[in-house]
């Protein structure tokens, strides 16, 4: 069995983003080697997401206001975790979208069902972090 591990990094310009990461997680595979196994792809951070659906910017927006609505980021005053932060709603977003995927991998391809691209969400960003991309298969 081989493995692979990458990092990629990401600085969204503003506190809360999107970006389809389907790519560089492909580009990765290619890069090990592997034709047949499995992919793991997190987040490493406590107020960003990876998550698997559809590349459609009305449902993009339809899970930021739906986001918003569960966790609002103001007022700040409303949570505890906020005081020397103001990130709590972004810690909440992050655990409701998720933290990471897997996913299969057939013939050196992402095994996918019908529309499936994998994002990156950021919910507290202006800065940079990173996702891990760690292969397993031969
Ligand atoms: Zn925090």
């Amino acid at each position: 069995m081989k493995s692979y591990r990458k990092e990629i990094s990401f600085n969204i310009p503003t506190r809360r983003g999107l970006v389809n990461i389907t790519r560089d997680v492909q580009n990765s595979i290619n890069e090990s080697g592997i034709k047949e196994g499995i992919v793991l792809v997190n987040a490493m951070h406590i107020t960003a997401s990876v998550f698997i659906n559809d590349d459609e910017s009305g449902l993009h927006h339809d899970f930021e206001v739906w986001l918003e609505k569960l966790a609002p980021e103001k007022p700040y005053h409303q949570y505890q975790h906020n005081g020397f932060e103001d990130n709590a709603d972004a810690h909440i977003k992050r655990t409701i979208m998720g933290r990471e995927v897997v996913c299969a991998i057939t013939n050196g391809k992402l095994d996918f069902g019908p529309w499936e691209q994998i994002f990156y969400f950021e919910f507290d960003g202006k800065r940079t972090k990173r996702v891990l991309i760690k292969i397993i298969g031969e």
